[in-house]
């Protein structure tokens, strides 16, 4: 009798504690706070198995040796690659927590890694498959303090910090490719090749009156069909998806009293391809930049953030044929780019309506009672409308002749291993000839005198001439006839703002400082 209650207790416990595992840990803490990496493997384990539409493997590596867990949701036998790829279904790939003190999208995707594991959102499966990448800045989400993102209205217990275990800002790191995670990153984009790339944050200082704010690639060179698309059709069906839920939602931005334009308005500032979304945008795919707003609660956070997730994924199964045909159409426009004149590689965000309607609220401060740090939490009761500019439109500041390609001479190893780490198709040239080539002159040349992300960037002007060139074999050539060509102009044009110049790779090589020896191709027109 008394064996059978001991046993009977055990179960009831090991019962419990399953339960217990498969609340996240805001969940069990009433919102105080956030997961930790164990938190998110064993509550990952913990879920209900169900692996003919759910299953695990790993992005990669952070810079500390954590493995970075990735769920697989949809139809396919298993999760390799090229599954995935031939699949034929719409590839939607979501990541939370590149910046660690913004933990929402870690919780809401663990939240809905959790329904899908109890057979929720089935409708999913019939046109999707799903990535989800809960935790991507590992390391930088083990170094919990109060005092990270001190305005933030919690978790009060504390959240991870913005930078990844090398220092570095990983949402700064996609041309340069420095850390681990990001190259995993680009890495995934490779060889799954998603359609839609969901990346989860939370707003840093901007002040406006809604629960979550969203963005497009932005950049004066991204393929101009496919933009109008995400612009028109793409966003704002997810846009009326999420007010159709109550949700308050607008683009990512802040509201200024003097933009750079010297007036009101409401102004968003990222557009280099160094950004997640932008980069996406330039590989020619839908980017979902999502920004939770930081003085609203913990939990409001990471319901929208989940919402918003949601909204794109109903938008991605109802209109999956529509996305991956402006996606293809896209990557057969980047094949024929050297039929087009020139492109930007240097570019500013300008103004594209004079009067929208934008929702204000004031804050008020409340003390965290475990820091005793000033938290700001929205007013809810003092929403008010302005009219005002918003700031979403692109311009080229600097563009490029679009060559045919560009040689590279192979003694230059680590932009070719850049390049290729990129997915970039490289050629070798085979035999020695002569070609009519465009060869840049360096007329002007500057290092920031700030340090950011550990460079000191390199800006660069000039002008290319015409030469006849003799090209030895083995030299490297990279043909623009690819999908990837807009961004291989953006690595390797030597005006760029986001390029191996601009990134300090070309700093050792630097023979005669006055020409940049990557030439170029000129096609013939
Ligand atoms: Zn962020």
């Amino acid at each position: 009798m008394f064996r059978r209650w001991i046993t009977l207790c055990c179960l009831v416990l090991t019962l419990l504690s399953a339960a217990a595992a498969q609340l996240t840990r805001p969940e069990r803490t009433n919102d105080e706070e956030t997961s930790r990496y164990e938190d998110v493997i064993a509550f990952l384990d913990s879920l209900p198995p169900n692996p003919s539409v759910l299953k695990f493997g790993w992005l990669g590596y952070s810079p500390a040796g954590r493995r970075l867990p990735m769920a697989v949701y949809g139809d396919v036998p298993d999760i390799r690659p090229e599954t995935v790829r031939r699949s034929g279904k719409l590839v939607v790939y979501v990541q939370g927590n590149i910046h660690a003190g913004e933990v929402e999208g870690k919780e809401a995707m663990l939240e809905l890694l959790r329904e899908l594991a109890r057979g929720g959102h089935a409708e999913w499966r019939r046109r999707l498959i799903v990535i989800i990448v809960p935790i991507f800045n590992a390391d930088g989400n083990e170094n919990i303090s109060l005092f990270n993102r001190p305005y933030q209205y919690g978790p009060v217990a504390g959240m991870g910090q913005r930078a990844n275990g090398q220092g570095l800002d990983l949402n700064r790191d996609h041309t340069k490719l420095e850390s681990p995670e990001v190259r995993a990153f680009v890495s995934l984009l490779d060889r799954y090749d998603p359609h839609i790339v969901v990346d989860l944050h939370t707003t840093n200082g901007s002040f406006h009156g809604y629960h979550i704010t969203y963005s497009h690639a932005l950049h004066p060179a991204l393929d101009g069909p496919l933009d109008a698309f995400q612009r028109t059709s793409f966003f704002p069906a997810v846009h009326k998806r999420m007010t159709a839920r109550k949700w308050r939602v607008h683009r990512y931005g802040d509201y200024l009293e003097r933009t750079p334009a010297g007036k009101p308005g409401y102004f968003y500032w990222a557009h280099e391809p160094r950004y997640n979304s932008n980069y996406v945008g330039l590989r020619n795919r839908i980017a979902v930049l999502s920004e939770a707003y930081s003085y609203v609660t913990f939990r409001t956070r990471i319901d929208a953030t989940k919402a918003l997730v949601e909204a794109v994924l109903d938008e991605a199964n109802a209109n999956s044929r529509a996305i991956r045909a402006a996606v293809a159409a896209a990557d057969e426009r980047a094949v024929q780019l050297p039929t087009t004149d020139s492109l930007a590689v240097r570019g500013e965000i300008v103004e594209s309506s004079p009067a929208e309607s934008l929702l204000l609220a004031p804050v008020r401060e409340v003390c965290n009672p475990y820091s005793g740090q000033t938290m700001y939490l929205m007013k809810e009761e003092s929403l008010r409308t302005v009219v005002t500019a918003e700031f979403y439109g692109t311009r080229a500041l600097r563009s490029a002749a679009v060559p045919e390609g560009y040689l590279i001479p192979d003694s230059l190893r680590a932009v070719a291993d850049l390049v290729r780490d990129h997915g970039i198709r490289i050629d070798t040239v085979q035999q020695r000839r002569t070609v009519t080539a465009g060869r840049f002159l360096i007329t002007a040349d500057r290092l920031s005198e700030r340090e950011f992300q550990k460079h000191r960037m390199r800006t660069v002007e000039g002008r290319y001439e015409t030469v006849t060139l003799d090209v030895p074999a083995g030299t490297l050539f990279v043909p623009l006839d690819q999908p990837l060509s807009r961004l291989a102009m953006q690595l390797l044009e030597p005006e760029s703002e986001d390029g191996v110049v601009a990134w300090n790779v070309m700093d050792r090589y630097r023979g005669n400082g006055s020409v940049y020896s990557i030439v170029t191709i000129i096609p013939k027109r």
